[in-house]
């Protein structure tokens, strides 16, 4: 071994252990930013040990290769700028759009590599079959990479309102999913054991990107942090594949553990809402708009005024706040931390109850409330606060209703068994919703009946800035 390729592998064998501390950082919010800067440090090593010592790029060892280096250079410079400003200029709210198109492109670069990897070898050998281990991964990279770019475009589609986010079905599109899955299957049987054909390899890509749209659009948009995240896992895969081919490990490790972090977040996120993922992905559940017209009933709500509110609020001791997905609709954080601070003035013990899958994307009020600057030891995972919501005296609910919806404890309920805030044991509930539209699951949630409890309508952001109000005068 050669003293350049022995310092490759202890590049790539720093780069890998820059991943696996990234996914440790980033696992709390407190050293989340570190997480991302290492994991981008060990991922920009390998990038330039490539560049710098790999034949194609230099001009003395292949003249003909020079091309390629200019192609290099002037495509990663663009990528750079595009991810540069995309990252500064994302709206919090559209994150979850931004992450399914850079996953895409994960997913389309490692189908390309396999493609690009295909046609060399065959020119290089041509009608000779290549060795079975390597044509797997080749195959296997064409297809995962293929379904996570177009799965993941639809997915962003869907997100951006571009594409209609209701699960979108036509008469027979499962028998065409399951003849597009045999059509795959044949082609890769026959191209890695009967004969390489160039031709039937480039249609098994092109039906694979097709697959990749026939299984996505017939899911629901606000399942899609769902779906990306399964998408997220499938490019880790079709990476490791690619990191395969290429004999590289530091691709197969970074592919690797993006495959498996993908794969957990997906059934950490399937579990807190109780649902299997073969639910989330062939259901057409939680389509919004349904949502909205199933209604919350036509029972007595009991009403409250901000000023009111505030007072019970400026008077308890402790006070919890439950925000949901309606906090981030109505971009409420900033009033909410406002309000927060002014109870802690008044000498109130203010917390955040925050359940996993509040809002619509893991992780979606820790970082709307960090965006805010709400201090994160302030931020109560479920089952680290849901035993204290019997000592408290008045749980504010922001625009949540799913996640605080006692009908999760009975049997026959579509969010049975799916785990809530106990917010129901508080002394007192207000809660802040426009009307009485039903959540995500498109249920009636008995909470807002419930005697201790007092709804605030309206929008979320000048409901709470009315409560802030009402607590200064308090
Ligand atoms: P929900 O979607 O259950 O409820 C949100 C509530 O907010 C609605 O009842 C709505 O009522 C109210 N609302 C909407 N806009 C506003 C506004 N501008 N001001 C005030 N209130 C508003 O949200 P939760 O956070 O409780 O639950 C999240 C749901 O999403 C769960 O079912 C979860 O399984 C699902 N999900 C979560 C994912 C994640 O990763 N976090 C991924 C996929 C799905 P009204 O219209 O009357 O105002």
């Amino acid at each position: 071994m050669s003293t350049l390729e022995i310092l490759t592998f202890l590049v790539w064998l720093v780069a890998s252990v820059t991943f696996i501390f990234a996914l440790k950082f980033l696992a709390s919010p407190k050293t989340a930013r570190t997480g991302n800067l290492l994991g981008a440090a060990g991922m920009a090593l390998i990038v330039l040990w490539t560049f710098f010592t790999h034949d194609a790029t230099s001009p003395e060892a292949d003249p003909g290769m020079f091309g390629n280096w200019w192609i290099i250079i002037v495509g990663g410079a663009i990528g750079a700028v595009i991810g540069w400003f995309s990252a500064k200029r994302v709206a919090m709210t559209a994150m979850p759009q931004m992450v399914a198109i850079f996953n895409g492109a994960g997913g389309g670069a490692a189908a390309l590599v396999a493609v690009v990897e295909f046609l060399r070898d065959q020119e290089l050998h041509p009608g000779e079959l290549l060795p079975l281990a390597f044509i797997i991964a080749t195959l296997l990279g064409a297809i995962i990479g293929s379904v996570s770019l177009t799965g993941s475009i639809v997915a962003w589609g869907k997100l951006q309102g571009v594409i209609a986010s209701r699960p979108v079905r036509y008469p027979g599109s499962q028998i065409v999913t399951g003849l597009l899955f045999l059509v795959l299957i044949g082609l890769a049987v026959y191209v890695a054991v009967i004969e390489p054909s160039t031709p039937l390899f480039l249609l098994f890509v092109v039906l694979a990107l097709i697959l990749g749209v026939q299984l996505t659009m017939p899911i629901g948009g606000a399942d899609m942090p769902v779906v990306i995240s399964l998408l997220n896992a499938y490019t880790g895969i079709a990476v490791a594949a690619t990191g395969f081919v290429l004999s590289n490990y530091a691709l197969l490790i970074a592919g690797t553990l993006v495959g498996a972090s993908g794969t957990i977040l997906t059934q950490l996120m399937t579990r807190a809402m109780n649902r299997s993922l073969v639910n989330v992905l062939f259901a057409g559940f939680g389509t919004g708009g349904e949502a909205a017209a199933a209604g919350e009933g036509e029972e007595q709500l009991r009403e409250i005024s901000a000023e009111d509110a505030a007072v019970l609020m400026a008077y308890g001791k402790r006070v919890v706040i439950v925000p949901g997905y309606g906090m981030a609709v109505a971009q409420a954080q900033g009033p909410v931390r406002e309000l927060m601070d002014l109870l802690i003035s008044k000498g109130v013990d203010v917390q955040f109850a925050i359940h996993p899958v509040a809002g619509r994307m893991p992780g979606h009020m820790n970082v709307l409330l960090a965006e805010a600057n709400v201090p994160y030891d302030r931020l109560k995972e479920m089952d680290e606060i849901n035993d204290d919501f019997a000592d408290t005296d008045v749980a504010l609910v922001i625009g949540a209703n799913d996640v605080v919806n006692p009908l999760a404890r009975e049997e026959g309920s579509p969010i049975s068994g799916m785990p809530i805030l106990n917010v129901d044991q508080a002394q007192n509930v207000i809660v802040l919703k426009r009307g009485r539209g039903t959540g995500f699951a498109g249920i009636p949630n008995p909470l807002f009946s419930n005697e201790k409890t007092a709804m605030l309508f309206g929008d979320a952001k000048p409901s709470v800035e009315n409560l802030v109000a009402g607590v200064k005068q308090a």
